[in-house]
């Protein structure tokens, strides 16, 4: 597909990253040659040529940018993003050898600003952020394996204080680290709810494939059947005022890390990671409170596990959602695993890699979505697409990993990176949803299209993937 000049530029404009390497940005009046993402000055459209690789740029007698690295990135090499991906390891592997932010700055080697623009840029968090869910998730770690005391345990992890261990403990897993540590001896447990969670949002969302045989919403009692540490188990949530109650059932008596991984899972639907005050106050300061009014403590629910998002991101495109909860539900019928109680787990990647494309077509896939479907499970499979170190990654490690996959196009890899990924600052270009509800937010005469999609929603950032959630919304009545 060729692009036009100002879909490039706008592009430029947009620094956007998944556009490095399908175009170098050539600006005459300096002589310089970047990469779309390149954060320096932007030029005007007319002292712009684009180049389709930087061999064409150099022999038009440009040079590369010693600010964004061209030649690295068009050789594979990309020595910012690697620098930044190493430091960050180095964070999750040892939290209690960064004090604070400013540690983390100094260990960068870049000034304060330009950290926390590669932070943001590539793991849409700040430094500070990281590094606070890089101790808690030491915590959790030391929590479930051994029988440290607390005060011990909270500076291992690299806390300061008892009490900021446990306040940040309980923001981001809704209970104590004693509770927490409780869930190596018991199948049942609590989680709290931040105060003005919109449950009854949650609940609509939970329940919207009524057809689901893999998960079920009765009342306020939503089960889910998933796949926690390489063997299948229920987990069940009881939504009650501020609290969740939980419930987890595996064939044989559930383990302590499947447990801890259950509540892991929970966390997830109930997005308790993130910064749903952030997105409040953006949406307010840009004058767009009726984009939040109603549920300022909309999350963005997490699928139970990577492969439910990459299944469904393929499932859904294109077709609309009670045919695709249709084909979801032919599959699962088909090829995932009854459990006692009724629910199915979903098939493994390893099952689906062993289906025949022609299997899915009587089930009323379309060629195209079976070839997909299976060739994704394949490289699962076979290794080659690891969905468990997806969540570890760099959003642009990941983006890219997830854009070679065929059949993965913006729209996919969007969705999974902010549904199953976690990732705070995604727009999924393309979906109808988003676009429509854009179009009567800021009361355009009709849908944008894509390239206006991601200039109107840049005003979001760093909450995009939140915004993304209360445009979903936006249209609908209140549950
Ligand atoms: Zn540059």
């Amino acid at each position: 597909m060729r692009m036009t000049h100002s879909q490039m530029y706008s592009r430029l404009l947009a620094s956007d990253p998944a556009w490095n390497g399908r175009f170098f940005t050539g600006v005459l009046t300096t002589g310089i040659y970047c990469l779309p993402s390149c954060k320096a000055r932007k030029p005007k459209p007319e002292n712009v040529k684009f180049f389709p690789t930087c061999d064409s740029a150099r022999e038009a007698g440009l040079r590369p940018c010693k600010k964004c690295h061209p030649d690295d990135f068009a050789l594979g090499a990309d020595p910012v993003l690697e620098s930044i991906e190493a430091l960050v390891a180095e964070i999750r592997a040892r939290p209690d050898g960064f004090p604070d932010a400013r540690a983390i700055v100094r260990r960068s080697g870049f000034g304060p600003t330009r950290c926390f623009e590669l932070f943001r840029l590539h793991y849409h968090q700040t430094p500070a952020d990281l590094l606070l869910s890089a101790k808690v998730t030491a915590a959790k770690r030391l929590l479930v394996s051994g029988d440290k005391a607390l005060a011990e345990l909270s500076a291992d992890s690299g806390f300061d204080s008892l009490s900021s261990f446990h306040e940040h403990f309980r923001a981001a897993n809704g209970m104590t680290p004693s509770d927490y540590r409780s869930l190596r001896s018991a199948d049942t447990f609590e989680v709290d709810l931040p105060q003005g969670y919109p449950t009854k949002h949650l609940l609509r969302t939970l329940g919207r494939d009524p057809q689901s045989l893999t998960e079920r919403l009765t009342g306020r009692v939503y089960e889910t059947a998933v796949a926690l540490e390489g063997s299948s188990a229920v987990v069940r949530l009881e939504f009650a005022e501020s609290v969740v109650r939980v419930r987890v059932s595996a064939e044989g008596g559930a383990t302590a890390e499947q447990r801890a991984a259950a509540h892991g899972v929970v966390a997830g639907i109930l997005g308790l990671a993130q910064d749903a005050p952030g997105m409040v106050r953006l949406a307010r300061r840009l004058g767009l409170a009726r984009l939040v009014a109603g549920r300022p403590g909309l999350r963005l629910t997490q699928t139970p596990s990577v492969l439910d998002g990459l299944i469904w991101s393929i499932i859904g495109q294109q077709i609309n959602l009670p045919f695709a909860c249709t084909l979801k539900r032919r599959l699962v019928e088909a090829h995932g695993t009854r459990l006692a109680g009724g629910l199915y787990c979903l098939p493994s990647a390893g099952t689906l890699a062993g289906i025949d494309p022609c299997d899915l077509r009587p089930l009323q896939f379309s060629r195209q979505k079976a070839d997909y479907l299976v060739g994704a499970a394949r490289l699962v499979a076979e290794g080659r697409l690891d969905l468990a170190a997806l969540r570890g990654m760099s959003a642009t490690r990941a983006e890219r990993a997830l854009l070679s996959v065929r059949g993965l196009g913006p729209w996919s890899v969007n969705y999974l990176m902010m549904r199953s990924l976690g990732f705070a600052d995604c727009v999924p270009v393309g979906d109808t949803g988003v676009t429509s509800a854009l179009r009567s937010l800021l009361r355009l005469e009709e849908r944008p299209d894509a390239d206006a999609t991601r200039r109107l929603m840049s005003v979001f950032s760093p909450h995009r993937s939140l915004a993304t959630a209360h445009l979903w919304q936006l249209n609908q009545p209140d549950p």
